[in-house]
């Protein structure tokens, strides 16, 4: 079986080809903001001006096309003006081949992927990225959220610190460029509630460091070992109340090598297993999607058209799981 798959929720615009055993061929185009952080309408004047050009590259050098069984969209959560491009040109698409729809939900499809690329059976997922970061894990039927940011995505949070340290979008990359090279550590909020942690505290006092005269590197170096510190905690907690030992990174922050060291160390110490998909997997793809659409449709999900809206604030947890 074969699904197209397209991403658009957010800065990246994705389509993809995949089987049941691999990736066949993906096309992207990122948006990168001129100036400041991402802004909606720009993004999706971006996916709209995009996407003709994505697809069809995408599909050039494919010609089995009739082979193609389903047709997926990330249908949320993300951006309104930016899901909106996408599902047009899925329905669209859709129509055109005579296939059915599939709208996925994106962060499970960040943790499918994940379990796809590395093995891992039933893991407490860390998925962070731009918008969202959250511990996950199955139960029964449903992947559940066991802690969330309660403001802003660690990805966010990250780029907010470059932005105001005159760094371009994306921060993160830069932020850990640049922590590499910190030698002291600065106090910053160290915020866990439960099982939930919180960054817009932190990125305010970050700032200020900045603003004091501290050096850029020790800045990234304080705020990147305070906020995965936050991470990792609530990580190793979810793994023990759930008596789990396996944890799956995904989402586009999970590239960090720090992070990534952090969190082995824990499962080391623990015995548990660390895992992380090959970095293209990581970030917003279309092929995430792609998989996804495709496990659900062999489980009996489709979207007709009429169901098809976008869901801006669509949760995890609003999915029925039907696979193992
Ligand atoms: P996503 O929305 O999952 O594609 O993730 C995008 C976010 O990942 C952005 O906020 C980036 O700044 C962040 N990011 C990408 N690479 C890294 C990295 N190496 N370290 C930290 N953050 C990163
Ligand atoms: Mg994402």
């Amino acid at each position: 079986m074969i699904a197209l798959g397209i991403e658009g929720t957010a800065w990246s615009l994705s389509a993809a080809l995949v089987d049941e055993k691999d990736v066949i061929a993906i096309e992207s185009r990122a948006y990168v903001p001129k100036e400041g952080g991402i802004h909606p309408r720009e993004a999706s004047q971006h996916h709209s001006e995009n996407i003709g050009h994505v697809i069809s590259s995408l599909l050039s050098n494919f010609d089995e096309i009739d082979k193609i069984d389903v047709v997926a969209f990330s249908q949320g959560p993300g951006l309104g003006p930016c899901l909106r491009v996408v599902a047009t040109a899925a329905r669209a698409i859709a129509l055109k081949l005579k296939k059915p729809l599939v709208g996925v939900n994106h962060c499970l499809a960040h943790v499918e992927v994940g379990r796809w690329k590395t093995g891992a059976r039933n893991p407490v997922s860390l998925y962070v990225s731009g918008g969202n970061s959250q511990v996950i894990a199955r139960r029964g039927d449903r992947y559940r959220v066991f802690g969330e940011t309660l403001d802003i995505g660690i990805g966010n949070a990250l780029d907010k610190l470059a932005r105001h340290m005159r760094l371009k979008h994306p921060g993160g990359p830069k932020i850990e460029k640049l922590a590499r090279k910190g030698k002291k550590y600065y106090e910053l909020p160290y915020v866990v509630k439960g099982m939930d942690f919180s960054f817009s505290g932190m990125v305010t006092a970050a700032q200020r460091l900045y603003d004091d005269g501290i050096p850029a590197e020790d800045v990234a170096f304080s705020f990147q070992e305070t906020a995965f510190a936050m991470l990792t905690e609530v990580t190793e907690r979810a793994l023990a109340y759930l008596d789990l030992d396996e944890v799956l990174l995904v989402g586009g922050v999970g590239a960090n090598e720090r992070l990534q060291e952090m969190l082995r160390i824990m499962c080391e110490d623990r015995g548990a297993r660390f895992y992380a998909p090959p970095k293209q997997l990581m970030g917003d793809n279309g092929a995430m999607i792609a998989y996804t659409g495709l496990l659900m449709y062999k489980h009996g999900y489709s979207t007709p058209v009429g169901n098809s809206a976008v869901k801006p604030d669509f949760r995890i947890d609003d999915v029925e799981v039907r696979w193992d």
